[in-house]
């Protein structure tokens, strides 16, 4: 059976499956834009006149964690206008946030306000706010862990976003390929997904990625991912490349 025909099924089981439930679906035509089809009374007509329009995705009502870089005492990067890459991670977690709610996702947010997650600023803050993060994670259980941070590099030249995976870990590498390819198509750079030593990649959950959406050690980067304009250009890079992940994993 080809390919097609198999989602066209599935789009109809999920949806008789789950009449009372009230699961979400998205679907995402070839234009690029994405049609919520969250009501739980649509009909398999619906559904049927959703395929012939060329909807390519199908998602159930999944919950995403947004994980927010930083916070509190511990701005991250710094850009030379005095930028603190927490706010920046703030700014695109929010907007980001927007898109995949929009697409019928629960979403949950590490942080949602400038604060860090470790309570008292006292000696061991850092691995108090990790460990926090951690268990927002576990206790989401998401489909997807995409933790949104900013680069910075002696090499001024450096620019554009960059994700990174754990090693070894398949689902989180192949959410890296999907988001980097998606980034690099939208935002016009060439950048290579790899594998990086980041703590929340290091606890093995499963589909977990870091985006780095710029370097803030690059002085137009650091101009762009101030600007809502760029901000939004990069969030719907990473939930396209989302879905396309969901799509194909
Ligand atoms: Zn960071």
């Amino acid at each position: 059976m080809k390919r097609f025909h198999i989602k066209f099924f599935s789009i109809i089981i999920i949806l008789i499956s789950t009449l009372s439930s009230g699961l979400c679906i998205v679907l995402n035509n070839d234009s690029g834009s994405t049609v919520d089809v969250c009501n739980p009374f649509l009909s398999t007509t619906a559904a049927e006149s959703a395929q012939t329009e060329g909807f390519v995705h199908t998602v159930g009502r999944l919950t995403v964690v947004i994980d927010v870089g930083h916070g509190g005492i511990d701005g991250g990067v710094k850009g030379k206008s005095g930028v603190k890459e927490s706010d920046i991670n703030l700014a695109i977690a929010l907007i980001l946030e927007r898109h995949f709610v929009e697409g019928g996702f629960n979403t949950v947010l590490t942080r949602r306000d400038e604060n860090g997650l470790y309570g008292l600023a006292t000696k061991g803050f850092k691995l108090r706010d990790m460990n926090a993060r951690i268990d927002i994670i576990k206790d989401a259980n998401p489909c997807v862990v995409l933790s949104i941070h900013q680069n910075a590099h002696s090499a001024t030249y450096r620019s554009g976003s960059q994700v990174f995976f754990q090693k070894n870990i398949a689902s989180g590498e192949k959410l890296a390929s999907y988001i980097q390819k998606s980034l690099n198509k939208r935002l016009g750079f060439e950048n290579r997904y790899l594998s990086g030593d980041y703590f929340i990649l290091k606890k093995g959950i499963p589909a977990s990625v870091i985006v780095e959406c710029g370097f803030l050690s690059n002085a137009a980067d650091e101009v762009r991912l101030q600007t809502e304009e760029y901000q939004n250009r990069i969030c719907t890079a990473i939930y396209r490349g989302t879905l396309d992940y969901l799509l194909n994993k």
